[in-house]
């Protein structure tokens, strides 16, 4: 496990399996995720995108105990297909499922987002971060007959204009739209559908994000704490809503960005 971070350790998910979507290396959000269900106990599977990841995510997967590792393209309905059956052969059952995955071409991360979305990037941008949540809720529901937790990554992007995240935010919109109906259509069977809208943070994605690495500062500038979004926090916020800490907790979006989305005014505005 990474000791950037200090993860409480306990049994908060002590007989619980699941699925954790999104590990690309040591700085992805799921991978934060992942160290703090297993410091908690978890019993956790992979998904990882194409064979030129696998190198860097078996030996994070294995400094935590993570044996499954399952290749899966959320874009594509034969590498679900495959995934989810590969899960099931696994554990039979699952409770809880990380879904900590987004893509929108760089082009349509930059600029004027009337002038530089296409049909093409923004269906991309829509299939691969908002729709593959729900195709993996459906999925994961069926290996869920008592009940569970999916849990996703947002950003604030979705309800206000953040400069060059563009269609990114669009499609987080419809991300938080979907957790919402998942929640409803799933919440008789004891599932809970929730996201969390996490502050920038330094990883791939967020250098794919033209000004990227402004956003991050400026985010932990003008929050109000004064203080960037910490790994620990967004791991725990997981925490809290893949256990059984979350129940009756569902179709939310639990901001965890240390206030940066409650700031009117920043401090240079104020005057
Ligand atoms: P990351 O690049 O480490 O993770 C993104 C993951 O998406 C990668 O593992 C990548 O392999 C995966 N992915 C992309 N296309 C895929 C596909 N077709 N099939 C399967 N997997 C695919 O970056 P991250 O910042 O950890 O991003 C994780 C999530 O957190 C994303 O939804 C992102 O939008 C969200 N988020 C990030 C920030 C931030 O500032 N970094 C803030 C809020 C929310």
């Amino acid at each position: 496990m990474s000791d950037e971070w200090n993860f409480p350790k306990g049994d908060l998910m002590k007989g619980k399996k699941g699925l954790v979507m999104g590990v690309a290396n040591d700085k992805s959000i799921a991978w934060g995720i992942a160290c703090q269900l297993a410091a908690q106990g978890a019993d956790i599977a992979f998904s990882y995108m194409g064979e030129s990841l696998l190198r860097r995510v078996e030996p994070l997967a294995a400094s935590i105990g993570v044996k499954h590792l399952i290749e899966c393209d959320v874009s594509s309905d034969a590498s679900m297909d495959d995934a989810f059956a590969k899960l099931k052969d696994i554990y039979g059952e699952i409770d809880f499922v990380i879904h900590s995955i987004a893509f929108a071409n760089k082009n349509e991360l930059q600029g004027s987002f009337v002038e530089n979305t296409t049909r093409e990037g923004f269906l991309l941008a829509m299939n691969i971060s908002a729709f593959s949540f729900v195709d993996t809720a459906r999925r994961a529901a069926e290996l869920m007959p008592n009940g569970g937790s999916l849990v996703t990554l947002t950003y604030l992007g979705s309800e206000r204009v953040i400069p060059n995240y563009n269609t990114m935010g669009v499609a987080k919109a419809a991300l938080e739209a979907s957790t919402r109906y998942i929640a409803r259509d799933l919440g008789p069977k004891g599932i809970r559908a929730n996201a969390i809208s996490a502050g920038a943070m330094r990883t791939l994605s967020l250098a794919g994000i033209s000004g990227g690495r402004g956003l991050h500062a400026k985010s932990g500038q003008f929050s109000a704490m004064k203080e960037a979004t910490s790994m620990e926090g967004v791991a725990g916020a997981a925490l809290w809503l893949a256990s059984d800490l979350g129940f009756s907790t569902t179709g939310e979006v639990v901001h965890v960005d240390a206030g940066f989305h409650i700031m009117g005014l920043s401090e240079e505005q104020e005057g």
